[in-house]
């Protein structure tokens, strides 16, 4: 057996007079750590020197990124990750444990401050506001400073602040936004969207008051930006946002306009599909300016997806769009959202939302395989977390979304009931009327409808307020460590990108 050479020099301190009678106890003793495991072949110590060997070897990229793909993992709480990264090793017949998603493997890793300038916890428009601009806000809010109060118009046009893809634009570089949630919602508008509320997505959902003042609807916003500032890629859902309420596709257009025609104008190569095999029969160089809306609101679940076949998964939209935007000399900032993380939270449905952080993954390791880390600086992280618990009494090989399991055996509670290895704080899945819970099977536990326990009952999961962590590889990623403000990645990025 081969003994590390630090072990060597503890025999010298043990004949050191200077330290005390325990020494002189070691000293007796010919190996005082006698190693009990080959380090030649137990899987963690020998995995552990090779990463340290990695680590030596990395040194940081303190060089410009021509390019910035931003992925949010909406509702990724670090939970969201263990669980995720289990859940999808345990999908693909392997450890679920010791399984990596693409983003475990990016060299730099911190935590993020998510709350706004009014709450504890923040909902997802603060949540991207403040990393696209530098500025937190209040609840609801997007693009705009902290001084907005909510839905109401008057006042809040002079505290817009420009987004990262906005002055990437103006900077000569491309940018795009992709979601699998409507490309109004919060996160998405975080690229190119300003205003006070984040309910106004079509000028139907406006008050008379937003409207009087010069408020205009986030579909509007995404579709008339000025061309120097205007996203070049956007794929998503919400196809009722942008077309008429007396079309045949049944718009929530109250002002008779078809946005989608709108934007087929803008450009001479402007591209507008609604399929996932239309969005793959584009040829990215004869398109320059794509808009894809696939669903009326949210994308369905890849989960559920016999009914859904002409949907585009996460990763197929970030590669078309990368595609696009790659053309650009001067580089691109795209922005990704794995948006059904959150929205199967609310719903403490788990396994839908883990089969989303999977989803992430393979997004994130589409980009990777797309781009030069020497060039492309790479982010993952949460606009803020979500009340999911991973609870011990499981062997590693139970499933994670079964009851929690001693090698096939139930784990028991105190009132002898077996119980899920993953719950949540709160949501639809709480004691409705009171406390007590009555005990799923495991059949139950592991079908991909069911809804975990909670531990009070909110007809939607409440979000949670502790960091998210942020996950960067490229240029400038080193920045991204400690324990930082959401608001602090805005300023990684425009650095990143020579802006400061
Ligand atoms: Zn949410």
């Amino acid at each position: 057996m081969r003994f590390p050479a630090f072990l060597a020099s503890a025999a010298v301190l043990a004949l050191s007079p200077s330290l005390g009678l325990s020494s002189m106890v070691w000293a007796q003793t010919p190996d005082p750590l006698p190693k009990t495991i080959n380090v030649k072949t137990n899987i963690y110590y020998f995995q552990g020197e090779q990463a340290l060997a990695e680590a030596l070897k990395r040194t940081p990229n303190t060089g410009r990124a021509k390019n910035i793909i931003l992925f949010i993992g909406d509702g990724m709480g670090i939970n969201s990750v263990t669980a995720g990264r289990i859940f999808a090793g345990q999908q693909r017949g392997l450890d679920g444990a010791s399984y990596e998603l693409s983003f475990d493997k990016l060299p730099y890793s911190g935590f993020s401050k998510t709350y706004s300038t009014d709450r504890l916890v923040t909902d997802s428009a603060n949540g991207i506001s403040a990393i696209t601009t530098g500025v937190k806000t209040i609840n609801g809010a997007i693009g705009v400073d902290g001084t907005v109060v909510g839905p109401r118009c008057r006042g809040s046009l002079k505290a817009r602040v420009p987004t990262l893809a906005e002055e990437a634009k103006l900077a000569g570089l491309s940018a795009g936004v992709v979601t699998t949630a409507g490309i109004t919602d919060a996160t998405p508008a975080g690229a190119y969207g300003h205003t006070p509320y984040r309910g106004w997505r079509a000028d139907s959902d406006m008050t008379a008051e937003a409207i009087e003042n010069g408020c205009i609807d986030l579909a509007r916003q995404l579709v008339e930006a000025p061309a120097a500032i205007r996203m070049d890629v956007a794929l998503g859902g919400d196809l009722t946002k942008f077309v008429p309420d007396n079309d045949p596709r049944k718009g929530n257009r109250a002002d008779g306009r078809d946005l989608t025609a709108e934007w087929l104008k803008q450009t001479p190569t402007a591209t507008y599909v609604t399929g996932a095999k239309d969005l793959a029969a584009i040829d990215p160089t004869k398109t320059d300016h794509l808009l894809g809306l696939f669903a009326d609101g949210d994308l369905p679940s890849p989960v559920d997806t016999a009914e859904h076949y002409d949907v585009p998964t996460l990763d197929e939209m970030t590669a078309k769009a990368i595609d696009v935007l790659a053309k650009n000399p001067k580089g691109y900032f795209l922005l990704v959202e794995s948006a059904s993380i959150d929205k199967w939270h609310h719903q403490n449905n788990a396994y839908h939302a883990l089969t989303d952080v999977d989803e992430l993954s393979k997004a994130v390791q589409v980009a990777m395989d797309k781009t030069d880390a020497a060039d492309t600086l790479i982010i993952v992280t949460a606009d803020h977390s979500h009340g999911l618990v991973l609870t011990g009494g499981s062997t590693r090989e139970e499933p994670i979304m079964g009851l929690a399991r001693n090698h096939g055996k139930d784990s028991l509670d105190g009132n002898g009931q077996p119980y899920t290895t993953l719950s949540y704080a709160t949501g639809p899945g709480g004691p409705k009327g009171g406390p007590g819970r009555s005990a799923p099977t495991e059949e139950e536990a592991t079908s991909p409808g069911y809804t975990q326990p909670a531990l009070v009952y909110t007809d939607s999961a409440q979000h949670a307020g502790e960091d998210v962590p942020v996950y960067a590889g490229g240029p400038q990623a080193h920045l991204l460590s400690g324990t930082i403000e959401s608001s602090f990645i805005y300023q990684v990025m425009a650095h990143a990108l020579g802006f400061k």
